[in-house]
């Protein structure tokens, strides 16, 4: 695709679009043996192809590229409609039309043929190629229509590289009109399909309209950004054409910034490289280019001569695109010299041209610059209308920068604001997650914490309660003797302290009896220790089978045992005494020891109201045992009645 009307360096990265989705519409061979007239559409597409990609481009003159076009020409198989518009599209965009008129006919017949076939692929081509002839018979506006018309064909049936030809013709144009917060985003998006697509050509030769976008919207960081990586990009590759648009664009920006000695070094650089492949076009362009840095180093007189040249040069290739702004500069440089009349016919001849294509940019230089000229040779009016056209111009041109990087700024915002929320949300997300996993393991553990809780739980209590049996066990041991298993000494008389001072405060009667086994010296000499032993843990257990649940037995001595019988007289402490007598008489220890007959003494005595402490009534009841023995064993005595 080829387009004359918009700046060459700018429009040379965007049209050189091979259009290989083109040739994937064409109808494939169905047999296996191709035929004369498949093998002439291989060859078609063959050439289609090559022609399509950079060949036109290479050709050297104008007829070069029309001999080439009618060998594709000769080339369409008879009665194929569909390669014939594929010829018709190439021929559209390249053929040199003296009158865009006829342009924009054969792109109307064109594409009413490629309606007919349901061609979209045609279609899509034929309204870039209106848009060009549009552009130039009614200007940017008239071609957008068709730019949209054919973006949307390409959305519709789903291909990218038509689609990024759209975009990227569509990014810039709107690049021109001065709204690049549009250019840039269709720029963009080209370059990211090509990408897609797998044209690195094109996605990187598109990285140059890039720059020329943020550098016309006064973007100049992020122009040089994109200007350095596509001078790589070009440097690479070995395209020089591209390497010199490069450069100029490099040379603009280091005015832009007030780098006026870099500008001038880049051109020159770029001067070589041109002069170097013989492109006389370039030549003229950078001759051009070259003028303004000399005009701000105040050198009018090197500075015109080179805008001469560059003048000479575009004539001498029959091109007058540059005409309004060879007519600036020479204005600019005649104004330098202090010849305002010949600078005021340049401006004259500069605002024709630039006033018709609305180019606010030069025209607030020229506005500016014709004011002083116009002061300088007295006209003062001139100068003041031209001076508030120039605050105007430059007003909006300050204005719409400052809403294109806001609207620029806003979409990235956007984008970024999606992105870091987008991040913001991912990270909780995480946090969440990592939050939910700590629950999780807080709750395993929390399960096992109170499992494990539990089972310490029971094994403490398991201790506790294997503590509270040792210590009743240590408890009894203290208070048990462990021979009989009956009250020891030391218990009995606790015992009977509590129950005498219990019986002395309700007043009740207790009594006691003292037990003695008779002579249990013998038992001892007779069968040995040990079944003594055995014999007082019967004579025990016999004693406590006989007495009542609270009744009070302990053993106090070696054959000695206590009885206390709260709540009894001694009138009916006697049968109990009796009971103990006869069972342990009639105990049978022929398990114990052969021959073994037993038997015990018992002193009663019964509590008295000046008994203190149960000493003074065991020492009545043991005198009553003393009395027992002494009259003959065996039996029983009682204390004697105070009188
Ligand atoms: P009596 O009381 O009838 O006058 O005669 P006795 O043989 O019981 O006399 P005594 O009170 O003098 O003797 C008590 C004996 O009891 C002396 C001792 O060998 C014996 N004895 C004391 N404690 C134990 C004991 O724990 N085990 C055994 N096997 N014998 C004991
Ligand atoms: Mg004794
Ligand atoms: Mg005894």
């Amino acid at each position: 695709m080829r387009s004359w009307c918009l700046h060459p360096w700018l429009i040379a990265a965007a049209f050189l679009l091979p259009h290989g989705p083109a040739l994937a519409a064409a109808p494939a061979p169905v047999a296996a043996q191709p035929s004369p007239s498949k093998a002439g559409a291989a060859q078609f597409d063959a050439l289609l192809k090559r022609l399509q990609g950079t060949e036109l481009w290479a050709e050297p003159s104008e007829e070069a590229v029309l001999r080439r076009l009618a060998e594709l020409e000769r080339l369409v198989p008879p009665g194929d409609p569909v390669r014939e518009l594929r010829y018709r599209a190439l021929r559209c965009d390249w053929d040199f039309w003296e009158d865009p008129k006829g342009q924009l006919a054969y792109a109307d017949e064109s594409l009413a043929r490629a309606r007919k076939l349901e061609d979209g692929i045609g279609q899509a081509s034929f309204h870039y190629c209106r848009a060009s002839a549009l552009d130039q018979l009614h200007g940017s506006a008239a071609a957008m229509v068709e730019y949209e018309a054919g973006i949307d064909l390409s959305r519709r049936i789903r291909n990218d590289r038509l689609l990024a030809d759209g975009l990227s013709l569509r990014g810039a144009t709107h690049s021109l009109l001065g709204e690049q917060s549009r250019a840039i985003p269709d720029l963009v998006a080209a370059q990211q399909l090509y990408e897609r697509a797998g044209a690195k050509a094109d996605a990187e030769s598109l990285l140059l309209d890039i720059a020329i976008s943020y550098r016309r919207m006064g973007e100049l960081a992020k122009a040089r950004e994109y200007l350095v990586q596509n001078e790589a990009y070009a440097k690479a590759l070995g395209d020089w054409a591209q390497l010199i648009g490069n450069l100029l664009q490099q040379g603009y920006l280091a005015e832009d910034q007030g780098r006026v000695e870099d500008a001038l070094g880049i051109y020159r650089r770029a001067l070589a490289i041109a002069r170097e492949h013989d492109s006389a076009y370039d030549i003229a362009t950078i001759h051009l280019a070259m003028a303004w840095p000399y005009i701000l180093r105040q050198d009018y007189e090197r500075a015109l001569a080179l805008v001469e040249r560059a003048q000479s040069e575009f004539a001498e290739l029959g091109s007058r695109v540059n005409d309004d702004m060879i007519a600036l500069r020479m204005g600019q440089a005649h104004a330098g010299l202090g010849r305002h009349a010949q600078a005021l016919a340049d401006y004259e001849r500069a605002a024709a041209a630039l006033e018709r294509s609305d180019n606010r940019r030069y025209l607030a230089l020229l506005y500016r610059a014709r004011a002083r000229s116009e002061q300088a040779i007295g006209r003062n009016d001139a100068a003041f209308a031209d001076l508030e056209r120039y605050i105007d111009v430059h007003e909006s041109i300050t204005g719409a920068e400052r809403g294109q990087q806001a609207q620029l700024l806003r979409s990235q915002f956007d984008a970024d604001r999606q992105k870091l929320e987008n991040e913001r949300l991912a990270r909780e997300k995480a946090l969440r997650d990592r939050q939910l996993e700590a629950l999780l393991q807080a709750r395993r553990w929390q399960w096992t914490a109170m499992a494990l809780g539990g089972v310490l739980l029971l094994l403490l209590g398991a201790l506790v309660m294997r503590q509270v049996v040792r210590m009743r066990r240590l408890r009894e041991m203290a208070s048990t003797d462990p021979l009989t298993g009956v009250a020891n000494r030391r218990s009995i008389e606790q015992l009977g302290e509590h129950a005498i001072a219990r019986a002395q405060s309700s007043r009740e009667p207790l009594s006691a009896l003292a037990i003695d086994v008779d002579h249990f010296k013998q038992v001892n000499d007779r069968h040995g220790h040990l079944t003594g032993d055995q014999v007082l843990a019967r004579i025990a257990t016999t004693c406590r089978d006989a007495l009542r649940h609270f009744d009070l037995l302990g053993r106090t001595g070696g054959e000695e045992f206590l009885v206390l019988l709260p709540r009894t007289r001694l009138d009916h402490a006697q049968p109990i005494a009796e009971r103990l007598r006869t069972a342990i008489a009639a105990l049978d220890c022929s398990d114990i020891a052969d021959g073994l007959h037993l038997s015990i003494s018992i002193g009663m005595a019964e509590l008295r109201p000046d008994d203190a402490h149960l000493k003074d009534l065991v020492a009545r009841a043991d005198a009553a045992l003393y009395r027992a023995k002494a009259n003959g064993r065996n039996r029983i005595e009682t204390e004697a009645i105070a009188a």
